[in-house]
C-alpha cells in the first residue's frame, strides 16, 4: 500500500520523457500579494489578501500542513488536476473527470482543487465551473506539474531560479477564474526541500500535503482507492485524489463508497479552509 501511495504522488510522470535542459532564466521581481494583519498597521491595498484562505506572511517561510485538528469530525476532499507539457499535448485524452464534478454538485459535497496552470488553460470551461461553485474552492499545484526538489520520482525538475516565478504565474492564471481563490499550494508529488519552502516565502502561501493517499493514478479498479482512503482517514484528515479522468480512470467509481464509508464513520467533507481554520 505504500509503495501504491508513492507511485500515486508521480502522477503524470509516464507522460514525461527527458529532462528539461533550458537554462534557468532569472526570477522575475514580485510583488508581495498577502501580507499578515497587524494591530497598528494601517489598511493598505494589499490588506485585502489577508482573508484569503491559506494567506501567511510575505518573507517568511510557508507552513506546512498534513492535516487539520482531530478534534473535528471533519475531513477535506481534495483533487489534483495536473497537467504536464506532455498531457497538453495529448489531445486525444481526457484528463478532466466531469463525473466527479457532477456528483460532487450533486450531492452538494465540498471539496478543493490543487490546480496547475496548464489544466486551467486548457479546461478553462471546467475551471469555470468550478470557480462558480460556492461549495469548491482554488488552489494551486504549480503551473506544469514539474517536480520543485532533485530527485522528486520521475518528474522534470525546475529551476532552482524558476520555483518562485512558476507557483506566482499560476497564481495568475487561476485568479482570473474569480470564484473561491486561496493560497494553498501542493507541490508535485509532495516532494519538498528547505529551498523549495524558501523559493515560495515571497508569495506567502500555506503548503499543504495530506495524510491519506488514494492512490487512484494509475489504479486499475475502485476498490483498491475505497479501501486505502478509508483505512487511513480519520478526523481532520486531508484526502488526496485527482480530478484527470485518463490517468485517474477509477476516481467517480469510487467517491461514492468514499463518501458513504465517510458518512458511516461520522466524519463531514469540508472545504480546505473550513478544515483548517481555528474557529469552531
Ligand atoms: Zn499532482
Amino acid at each position: 500500500m505504500r509503495l501504491r501511495g508513492i507511485i500515486s504522488l508521480c502522477l503524470g510522470a509516464v507522460f514525461l520523457t527527458g529532462c528539461n535542459t533550458m537554462p534557468p532564466e532569472p526570477a522575475p521581481s514580485l510583488t508581495p500579494v498577502a501580507a499578515e494583519r497587524s494591530p497598528k498597521a494601517k489598511p493598505s491595498p494589499s490588506e485585502a489578501a489577508v482573508s484569503v484562505a491559506g494567506a501567511t506572511t510575505v518573507g517568511h517561510n510557508p507552513p506546512v500542513v498534513s492535516h487539520g485538528s482531530r478534534e473535528r469530525q471533519v475531513v477535506a476532499l481534495t483533487f489534483d488536476a495536473d497537467m504536464t507539457e506532455v498531457m497538453l499535448k495529448n489531445t486525444s485524452a481526457s484528463f478532466v473527470n466531469v463525473k466527479i464534478l457532477d456528483m460532487l454538485q450533486e450531492r452538494q459535497i465540498p471539496a478543493t482543487f490543487f490546480i496547475t496552470g496548464l489544466w486551467a488553460k486548457r479546461y478553462p470551461e471546467h475551471t469555470r465551473r468550478i470557480a462558480a461553485e460556492n461549495r469548491f474552492e482554488i488552489a494551486n499545484h504549480t503551473y506544469k506539474h514539474s517536480a520543485y526538489t532533485p530527485n522528486c520520482y520521475s518528474l522534470p525538475q525546475l529551476p532552482r531560479t524558476e520555483l518562485t516565478s512558476d507557483a506566482a504565474k499560476t497564481f495568475e492564471v487561476l485568479s482570473e477564474f474569480g470564484g473561491n481563490q486561496t493560497r494553498y499550494f501542493r507541490f508535485p508529488g509532495l516532494c519538498h526541500d528547505t529551498a523549495a519552502l524558501t523559493a515560495l516565502a515571497p508569495l506567502g502561501v500555506t503548503v499543504v500535503d495530506g495524510d491519506v493517499i488514494s492512490g487512484d493514478p494509475f489504479a486499475t479498479a475502485s476498490r483498491p482507492i475505497v479501501d486505502a482512503v478509508l483505512s487511513q482517514v480519520k478526523a481532520g484528515s486531508i484526502i488526496i485524489l485527482h480530478v484527470t479522468e485518463a490517468n485517474a480512470q477509477y476516481t467517480d467509481e469510487a467517491l461514492g463508497p468514499i463518501l458513504e464509508g465517510l458518512a458511516k464513520k461520522g466524519l463531514t467533507p469540508v472545504k480546505l479552509s473550513d478544515l483548517l481554520s481555528r474557529r469552531g
